[in-house]
């Protein structure tokens, strides 16, 4: 199996990168920020307790996304390799995924850091609330407060796997095309 970790801080571009990189390498998506919001359109119990916290823009908390990863695992017991979008985002996430993978003698091949500064982060986030209808893309005190919450329990995610040597970071400025092939450059010598 090849599990790879897309990582970086909201607007770094994971979810237009995840797009090109299951098509190119055939893993399965699993954005948890993508399960949260169908919980949140299916009005699910679920989906109503992520969303308070989700409009603070707080994270979700551990039990209810490992929950949520743990099911997506099971349901595809068929899979080539997973590409984890927005998970782990705790140091907690992360022990909790790599004791789920490990139990099926499976582990994170590589996490590719995307890297963005803050004010191009923010600008971008904010172009994507005006076609997303996402709400925690257009307020500016809900981004800023994504943005704290990376910067405290999500940063210290790409530590956890830097340990391990693990993690390729990646510029993640330039076009669209050019960013994936540097992403693919960091996949293709590991493969
Ligand atoms: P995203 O689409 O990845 O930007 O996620 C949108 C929101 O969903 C985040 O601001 C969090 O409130 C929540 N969320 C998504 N993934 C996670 C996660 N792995 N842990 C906790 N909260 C999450």
């Amino acid at each position: 199996m090849f599990n790879l970790i897309l990582f970086g801080p909201p607007g770094s571009g994971k979810g237009t990168q995840s797009e090109k990189l299951i098509d190119k390498y055939g893993l399965l998506h699993l954005s948890t920020g993508d399960l949260l919001r169908k919980e949140i359109a299916n009005q699910t119990k679920l989906g109503l307790e992520a969303k308070s916290f989700m409009d603070k823009g707080q994270l979700v908390p551990d039990a209810v996304v490992i929950g949520m990863i743990n099911s997506a695992l099971e349901a595809n017991p068929a899979a080539k390799g997973f590409l984890f979008d927005g998970f782990p985002r705790t140091v907690a996430q992360a022990e909790a995924l790599d004791n789920l993978l490990a139990s099926k003698n499976s582990g994170i091949s590589i996490v590719l850091a995307l890297e963005v500064d803050q004010e191009e982060l923010v600008k971008r986030i904010q172009i994507r609330g005006q076609s997303s209808g996402r709400s925690d893309d257009s307020d500016p005190n809900v981004i800023r407060a994504r943005l704290v919450e990376y910067e405290n329990k999500t940063a210290p995610v790409a530590g956890h796997y830097a340990g391990v040597g693990k993690v390729v970071y990646v510029k993640g400025v330039g076009t669209i095309d050019e960013i994936f092939q540097s992403l693919c450059r960091q996949i293709d010598s590991r493969k």
